[in-house]
């Protein structure tokens, strides 16, 4: 009999549960053949409903990617099991993974890492990490324009509310699972304003949590750490891109990118999907590990309240880890003793549903009502605005002209800039390059022209009329960016060498 379709008695009953699916690219379906094999066979009272995710829907025309079927299936079931999908380069394909995070406000990232030395060969045999990735904003907003023939921009955007809620759910988490540090890593040694922003959330929320100690790192230096020494952290809250990499970096030291699951959490709902992708080169093979998804599946039982399930997958996945029956990616001579393809590999699992391992430390999900551990209260509270002050104005020139000589394109600006501003500097790639330039300094055919307000009455009609003057003078002005103070305090960077 294959063990796919042996009954395991230890279930108890539960009401029906419908899941929506989205099989995914590559070894999407695989993998996700797998994973619904074991759910069944651990708890038979779950049903599952395919919808269109990934390739399949954008070769439809869709090109989101995701088909009606899926959103009327979240909105129905309020979560989804996602494979990883294959986004297709170039021809206006937005991410189907950026387009449901951010659609459904699915704002936290759980990215757990764990090294389960010595039983799967690992790159630090001590290691048990959550990363707590912002999930909406930062580059990942996908904001870009292409502003001249040299130079491409992606916005990165920070928001208070979007800084608070994620921070507070990572000391929420915390606190729900008995860890003692939460570590923010952040970059605002260079973005003082965006990363500063997250930074200085981190730090005021902190002081609600005074039992859960706190401190922040560079990103870089804590990634490096994080691969050298992981003991030093416990839970690891961050902004979306970084957490994007971090985490990859932290499932590779803890054994494989295949291992790691992850959870993206939401007000009203939540998917739950590997972290890696959807891996091309070994789809079609039966050789994909799926435990990065079935763990995934794990957290989505928790989420939905189905503790005794996820206990036995996950005690029965760490049988088969710690027997040594491995998948391809983490079989190791010496370590493993026999190496199983994807299929195989579940039905090992399945096999051990009821067992607890014996070496390794089994798990043991506490009953709770749905959603009440992974749902904490991270309602923002009331903000008093601040008193916002235009104060000029920075004009971004395409300019290529005169030997792209920063003086003579000053003297130019300099007259057009009058009466209702002064020419302050000139940057090019942020470094200042008039008045007073290094000539050692690049420049690109894309200036960065600061105007200060003379008169700070004047308002947003003085930028209409310098953009006018600069226009008739024939310049190209491909962007501006007005200049803020918020009650007195400088709302933009200075310059590179200002
Ligand atoms: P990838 O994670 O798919 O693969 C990286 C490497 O890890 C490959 O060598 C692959 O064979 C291996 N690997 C990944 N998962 C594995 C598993 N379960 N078992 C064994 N080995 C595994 O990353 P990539 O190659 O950069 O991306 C491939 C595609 O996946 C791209 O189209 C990318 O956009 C997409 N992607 C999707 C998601 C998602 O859907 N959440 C995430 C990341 C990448």
């Amino acid at each position: 009999m294959n063990a796919s379709s042996a009954s395991f008695s230890h279930v108890s009953e539960q009401p029906a549960l419908m899941i929506p699916v989205a099989e995914g690219d590559g070894i999407g379906p695989e993998i996700m053949s797998a994973t619904l094999a074991v759910l069944k066979a651990a708890d038979p009272s779950l049903t599952f409903k395919k919808v269109s995710v990934g390739l399949k829907a954008y070769e439809s025309g869709l090109m989101s990617g995701i088909g009606e079927d899926t959103w009327e299936a979240i909105d129905a079931h309020k979560v989804i099991l996602k494979g990883p999908i294959t986004t297709p380069q170039g021809g206006g394909y937005k991410s189907v993974n950026v387009t449901l995070r951010k659609t459904l406000g699915l704002y936290a990232n759980l990215r757990p890492c764990v090294s389960y030395h010595p039983f799967v060969s690992a790159l630090q045999p001590v290691m048990d990490v959550v990363i707590v990735r912002e999930n909406e904003e930062d580059t990942y907003a996908g904001i870009e324009h292409r502003q001249s023939d040299e130079v491409y921009q992606c916005l990165k955007l920070i928001t208070r509310p979007g800084c608070e809620r994620i921070v507070r759910y990572a000391f929420e988490y915390a606190r729900a699972h008995g860890r003692r540090k939460v570590t923010c890593m952040s970059k605002d040694n260079i973005m003082k304003l965006t990363d500063g922003l997250f930074h200085k959330v981190f730090d005021e929320i902190a002081l609600q949590y005074p039992e859960i100690s706190s401190n922040h790192m560079i990103i870089d230096i804590g990634t490096a750490r994080i691969a050298s020494r992981p003991t030093d952290f416990d839970v690891v809250v961050t902004l979306n891109l970084y957490g994007d990499i971090l985490s990859d970096v932290a499932a590779e030291v803890a054994g494989s990118i295949g291992l790691a699951g992850s959870s993206n959490i939401g007000h009203d709902c939540a998917m739950f999907e590997a972290v890696h992708g959807s891996a091309p080169d070994i789809a079609g093979q039966d050789i994909a590990n799926p435990s990065g998804l079935l763990l995934s599946a794990v957290m989505m039982l928790v989420h939905l309240g189905r503790a005794k399930a996820a206990t036995d997958i996950h005690n029965a996945w760490l049988c088969v880890l710690e027997e040594g029956l491995h998948t391809a990616d983490i079989y190791k001579d010496g370590v493993s003793q026999r190496k199983l393809g994807t299929r195989a590999f579940a039905d090992a699992i399945i096999e051990r549903l009821g067992r607890k391992p014996v070496k390794m430390a089994a798990v043991d999900y506490p009953e709770h009502e749905p959603e009440s551990l992974v749902h904490p209260d991270v309602s923002i509270p009331a903000h008093i605005p601040a008193t916002k002050t235009l104060v000029g104005v920075d004009v971004f020139i395409n300019w290529d002209d005169s030997g792209r000589n920063a003086d003579a394109l000053g003297a130019a600006l300099e007259s057009l800039a009058r009466p209702e501003f002064r020419l302050a500097l000139i940057t090019n790639r942020g470094v200042k390059v008039w008045p007073n330039g290094n000539p050692q300094t690049l420049r690109t055919d894309h200036w960065r022209c600061r105007f200060p307000m003379i008169d700070t009455r004047l308002g947003t009609r003085a930028i209409s009329l310098l953009l006018m003057r600069l226009a008739e003078a024939g310049f190209d002005a491909v962007k501006t960016e007005n200049l803020y103070e918020f009650d007195g305090v400088r709302g933009y960077s200075q310059a590179q060498g200002e």
